[in-house]
């Protein structure tokens, strides 16, 4: 399988992806998302960097919560789901 980097096209969506830490990923899970972008292989995996899709996990990445999980775009800037919601198709 090959892993996907920040600003590949998500392949359900083609929205660009974006990658969070491994450290991010599991301060993510403590709230028990469903993570729709990131195969569960990935996900088990060892990789320190996931790609993740913000439009298709924009839960899991905090679009409801009062702060944000960081992760960084393809350019390498650390951003997050409340900075760049406003580029999705549906807007919330
Ligand atoms: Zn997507």
């Amino acid at each position: 399988m090959k892993r996907l980097k920040a600003g590949n096209l998500c392949p359900e969506c083609n929205f660009e992806m974006v990658e969070i830490s491994r450290e991010t990923f599991q301060n993510m899970k403590v709230f028990k998302p469903k993570i729709n972008s990131i195969p569960q292989k990935i996900q088990n995996s060892k990789s320190g960097v996931l790609a993740i899709c913000p439009q298709c996990d924009a839960y899991a990445l905090g679009i409801d919560m009062e702060k944000g999980f960081s992760f960084f775009d393809k350019g390498g800037n650390l951003t997050d789901i409340h900075k760049i919601s406003d580029t999705f198709w549906n807007k919330q």
